[in-house]
């Protein structure tokens, strides 16, 4: 069993958290919002006072945080995760962040003497709960074979991607489908309703026929085909419209810097940037159909 320091025991770490200890590990937990630390410390883990505490007698590294500028703060200040590790420790970033933060903070531990992994997660926080996630994990193999048992502890689907980065590829390029396919599913959905066509009824036909995506088939954006889709308690997140955003926006600018051609991803981003300046950032990205609707401006 490993000895695991845990960074950013929010929404996602919270729970990634907690089934680790499930699992058998120790955990020592960091976090600046301090409802969030007592909630992962209630639940078994250590407390520490800060990323230097909660680092220095880890085997494992594991990261949860918002976006790029606080993976690089958390690693590379003074009192940060590559001053502060053991030597022998292994860095694991599941954070969603852009692939040049990715590629240079994992060149920064390699210059430090420490092997590090990008592990970004789809699921959502139902899948960081139940333990589900898929990880897509870019970095070095013998890194990989070594974090699989505990990326399995808290997941399903764990693909190694390729080195450094390559995780974050794969996490951008994942969500601009997931984005551009709802934006399809739910002007379907309300081409039907101008067409007199029940809701249930398409998602009949296409759930099963060419039609069919995660989008639609798990995640139906209309209330009442999949029960536990966000559409049947008004777009609860789930996965909000600012994270969704935030995913384009990594698309795009690396479309931009890599010279890929991504016109509807380019579309997608600029209807759900609408979509979160209208009031509905913290809302599931699902709710985009009320937008299509002409529901919300
Ligand atoms: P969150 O805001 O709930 O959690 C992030 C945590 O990091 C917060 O508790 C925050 O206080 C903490 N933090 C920030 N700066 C810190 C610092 N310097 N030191 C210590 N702690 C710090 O966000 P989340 O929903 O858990 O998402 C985390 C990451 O996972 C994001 O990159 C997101 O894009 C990705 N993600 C989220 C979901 C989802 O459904 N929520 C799904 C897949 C991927």
């Amino acid at each position: 069993m490993a000895r695991i320091g845990f960074i950013g025991v929010g929404k996602m770490g919270g729970p990634m958290a907690r089934n680790l200890m499930k699992a058998g590990h120790t955990v020592t937990a960091f976090d600046i919002a301090a409802p969030l630390l007592d909630a992962a410390i209630e639940a078994g883990a250590v407390r520490a006072a800060s990323v230097r505490e909660c680092v220095a007698d880890a085997e494992i590294v594991i990261t949860m945080l918002p976006a790029g500028h606080h993976v690089r703060d958390v690693y590379l200040a003074d009192e940060g995760v590559l001053k502060s590790a053991g030597a022998g420790a292994l860095l694991i970033d599941c954070s969603t962040i852009d692939v040049e933060t990715a590629r240079s903070v994992a060149a920064a531990a390699s210059e430090a003497g420490l092997e590090m992994l990008d592990a970004p997660v789809s699921g959502g926080v139902g899948g960081a709960e139940a333990g589900t996630l898929t990880f897509m994990v870019g970095g070095a193999e013998g890194a990989f074979e070594r974090a699989r048992p505990l990326l399995e502890a808290m997941g399903r689907n764990i693909v190694h991607c390729g080195g450094a980065g390559n995780g974050q590829c794969a996490k951008m390029c994942n969500n601009m489908i997931l984005a551009i396919s709802m934006i399809g599913v739910g002007e379907a959905f309300v081409l039907a309703e101008k067409l007199g066509l029940d809701h249930q009824k398409l998602f009949d036909v296409s759930s099963t026929a060419s039609g069919q995506c995660w989008a639609l088939n798990s995640y139906c954006p209309v209330p009442g085909p999949v029960p536990s889709s966000p559409a049947n308690r008004d777009y609860q997140a789930g996965f909000t419209a600012d994270m969704m955003l935030k995913d384009l926006r990594l698309a795009q600018n690396a479309a931009q810097s890599f010279g890929a051609s991504t016109p509807l991803g380019s579309v997608a981003q600029a209807l759900y940037a609408m979509y979160v300046n209208g009031g509905e950032g913290s809302t599931d990205f699902s709710g985009i159909i009320r937008m299509i609707r002409g529901e919300r401006s």
